[in-house]
């Protein structure tokens, strides 16, 4: 039986066919893009949503948010949460059904990231950061990669890291030099990459190589991604990297040494990898835009609490106005990055192009949590600048927002690429 969807669909089709009812163009273009009257501009959570949500938030809060400074002190990887985590379902939500996990969308992967960020940032990178080496498998791998790696994601609570950054290429990713040489069904790679998420407890990673040594070569033809378990002979992470923040988070450099794989390690074929490496932001830019959120969000709260309790001048300092409008303008920055963040991640899941409004959000939802971060130790006065209380490690655990997955920088790059992209488009 058709669905209600399919069903107006068809209406819609049948209706502009006619005389007597003219849709609008818009209104045609989505008819024909498979949108419905019943998804029109509603801002409601699904029930399943809801209690995704809600899982995500007890966990955030009982277990999470307890242990975040003691990681933040140690920089020890969270373990015990990321299994704790993976055995409650709130790990790899990407994953296929076929594949055997649940198949949610980039929706839900941000209702869970911004639960996850209001407990502890470096937490939420190490617990989500595995989806960023997923999404190039997402994208282009064959069935046998997939059921291998994703499928692996969900038998055991195992990492996956995404290698692409290098000491001398970060937002220029045509610059990467690490090599991978054909010789004859093997491919041998050398390099060192850098900044490498998860970089030395992964299982497997997802690397970037260089397959034409033509320097002129397009990017488009010049790099292959290949797959590879993280204990291949040849490969060897460095040590933990000393950060600012997001400290639970596990990063490090890896150096490639004679790497020898077969090209049945080779995703989508050779010269593919630069579409893959680039096309995976799509899909994850909008949880790491929800990352961000989670922060802010709780910047808001603690400094909504301190300025309610906090007296100077005989009053509550929630009651000068200067506190109280700042306050009002992290909280605008805080929901307009929520709206942007989801809107973003809906896009993807309704099979649209997001990529234009995932730049926008990862870009807005970044700055806003360095400064409602910022803003929160201010209203916080002298006691934010110390560690023993919250302000202090968020400003910390801020920053990184701004810098990978694309420095905001970049970020208004993309933006600017694709607003004369729509302009020249539109004819105006
Ligand atoms: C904690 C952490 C985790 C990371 N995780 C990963 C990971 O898992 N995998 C991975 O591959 N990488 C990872 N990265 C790398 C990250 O994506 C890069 O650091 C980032 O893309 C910036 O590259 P870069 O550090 O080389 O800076 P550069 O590219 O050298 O940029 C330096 C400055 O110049 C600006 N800039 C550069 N080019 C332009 C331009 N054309 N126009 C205007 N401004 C420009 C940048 O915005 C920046 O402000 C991580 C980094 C960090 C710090």
């Amino acid at each position: 039986m058709a669905s209600s969807k399919q069903l107006l669909r068809v209406a819609h089709r049948y209706l502009s066919t006619r005389g007597g009812v003219n849709l609008s163009a818009a209104a045609q273009e989505a008819a024909a893009a498979g949108a419905s009257d019943e998804k029109a501009l509603n801002f409601d959570v699904s029930d399943t949503q809801r209690e995704l949500q809600l899982l995500a938030r007890k966990f955030a809060r009982e277990e999470i948010l307890p242990n975040a400074a003691e990681h933040d002190k140690t920089g020890a990887f969270p373990w015990e949460l990321f299994k704790k985590a993976w055995s409650i379902g709130l790990l790899n939500l990407f994953v296929p059904e076929k594949y055997g996990g649940p198949e949610l969308g980039c929706v839900e992967s941000c209702l869970v990231g911004e639960e996850f960020a209001y407990g502890c940032t470096g937490i939420l990178t190490a617990l989500q950061g595995t989806g960023l080496a997923a999404a190039p498998i997402m994208l282009g791998a064959s069935d046998e990669q997939k059921k291998k790696y994703l499928g692996r994601l969900i038998e055991e609570p195992v990492v996956g890291a995404y290698c692409v950054t290098e000491p001398g290429a970060g937002s220029d990713v045509n610059g990467v030099k690490t090599r991978a040489e054909k010789k004859g069904d093997e491919y041998v790679i050398n390099g060192q990459k850098m900044w490498i998420t998860g970089g030395g407890v992964a299982s497997w990673y997802f690397v970037l190589a260089r397959t034409d040594a033509d320097p002129k070569a397009p990017p488009g033809k010049a790099f292959t991604g290949f797959i590879m378990d993280a204990n291949t002979p040849g490969i060897t992470p460095g040590r933990k990297e000393q950060m600012l923040g997001q400290r639970a988070s596990d990063t490090r450099g890896i150096t490639f040494e004679d790497v020898r794989v077969k090209k049945e390690n080779i995703i989508m074929g050779e010269g593919a990898g630069f579409r893959l490496a680039m096309g995976a932001f799509d899909k994850t830019r909008p949880p790491v835009a929800a990352g961000a959120v989670g922060l802010a969000q709780r910047a808001v709260d603690e400094a909504t609490r301190y300025a309610l309790e906090r007296k100077t001048f005989g009053t509550a300092i929630i009651n000068h106005q200067a506190i109280a409008h700042l306050l009002a303008e992290m909280a605008i920055g805080v929901e307009l990055s929520r709206l942007m963040t989801l809107k973003s991640a809906w896009e993807i899941d309704n099979g649209r192009k997001n990529t234009y409004l995932a730049s926008i959000a990862k870009a807005y939802a970044g700055e806003t949590a360095v400064k409602s971060a910022s803003d929160a130790i201010q209203i916080f006065g002298g006691n934010g600048y110390n560690n023993d209380y919250p302000v202090e490690k968020l400003y910390r655990d801020a920053k990184i927002f701004q810098i990978y997955e694309g420095t905001s920088q970049v970020q208004k790059l993309i933006i600017s690429r694709e607003l004369v992209g729509r302009f020249k488009q539109a004819g105006l």
